[in-house]
């Protein structure tokens, strides 16, 4: 199939990523969020990512605004009808993710791929939403999306061999690593990276050192460019409880059961970064 329109559904931290890499290599881009001004706030994101490639080097001054002119907003499902590709990047809620996925199903042509960036939802779950679950398959970008080169492809039990050969070959048009892994708990990146974290939670928990102590241990004896818990507070301490939560319902196994202590700060509401608090405090919220 020859994908020349994309469809991305929400304008967050990940699709606004997700549009811009597909826009910066030539798709039209659709993106789709509930609000104008969540497409404001989303297309805002953009156009700051792009001036900081241009200040970099890394960019054309002079091919922003065509980049930006290939990204047009809505707030319809319905919009999406011409598109080849449809990558959803939703809020990470399974009520929320369900709804999108029904209606995308009546809303696009049948053969229309349906990807989802979800970090934990059962990609095999989501493809029996749809009417055609072989055209449903993961394409799990990494945070920042322009500059992460990884893209984990996550086969469900239904994704055809077509539908997971055109996103493999996508990503690698957008200038990516595509890894290719079966539908599973946490994938492998979260499967690997969120019990880390967990234990780091837990090092903390037990006093064992303070929390620069710890993320040091990891960066300069293990060569990790960013200790746990820093990295914790860049993903989000709701989404790294959450993700660590779907692995214990899933394998039903208490090693991977939350840290008590990233269950307090999420109740807490010090979720990392974003609200100013988390492991560590940030000057601004
Ligand atoms: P976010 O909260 O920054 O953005 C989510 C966006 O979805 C919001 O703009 C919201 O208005 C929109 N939205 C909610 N319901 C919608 C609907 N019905 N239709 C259209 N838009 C809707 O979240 P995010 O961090 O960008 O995460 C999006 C997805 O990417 C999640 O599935 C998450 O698990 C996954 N993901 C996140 C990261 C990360 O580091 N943040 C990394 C990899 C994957």
């Amino acid at each position: 199939m020859n994908v020349q329109q994309v469809g991305v559904i929400g304008a967050g931290t990940m699709g606004n990523g997700i549009a811009q890499v597909f826009a910066m290599k030539g798709f039209e881009v659709i993106l789709v969020d509930v609000s104008d001004a969540a497409l404001q706030k989303g297309l805002a994101a953009i156009g700051n990512s792009l001036g900081r490639l241009v200040k970099k080097g890394a960019l054309a001054e002079g091919a922003v605004a065509g980049i930006l002119a290939r990204i047009r907003p809505a707030t319809a499902l319905a919009s999406l009808a011409a598109c080849q590709l449809v990558v959803e990047a939703a809020t990470e809620n399974p009520s929320i993710k369900e709804s999108i996925f029904r209606e995308l199903d009546k809303a696009v042509p049948a053969d229309t791929v349906l990807a989802s960036n979800t970090s934990s939802i059962s990609l095999t779950r989501i493809a029996a939403w749809v009417s055609q679950p072989q055209r449903v398959v993961g394409m799990h970008f990494m945070n920042p999306v322009p500059v992460m080169q990884l893209v984990e492809i996550i086969r469900a039990v239904q994704t055809s061999d077509d539908t997971w050969a055109l996103v493999y070959q996508l990503s690698e048009a957008l200038g990516k690593t595509p890894v290719t892994v079966k539908d599973g708990p946490g994938f492998v990146s979260n499967r690997i990276l969120m019990p880390m974290i967990n234990e780091a939670a837990f090092a903390l928990y037990e006093n064992l050192a303070t929390p620069e102590d710890i993320d040091t241990v990891m960066k300069l004896g293990m060569n990790h460019p960013i200790g746990p818990l820093a990295l914790a507070d860049l993903i989000g301490l709701d989404t790294c409880l959450s993700i660590m939560d779907i692995l214990y319902h899933e394998f039903r196994d208490s090693k991977y059961r939350a840290c008590p202590l990233l269950a307090q700060l999420v109740s807490a509401g010090h979720l990392g970064r974003k609200s100013g608090h988390g492991f560590y405090q940030y000057d601004a919220a």
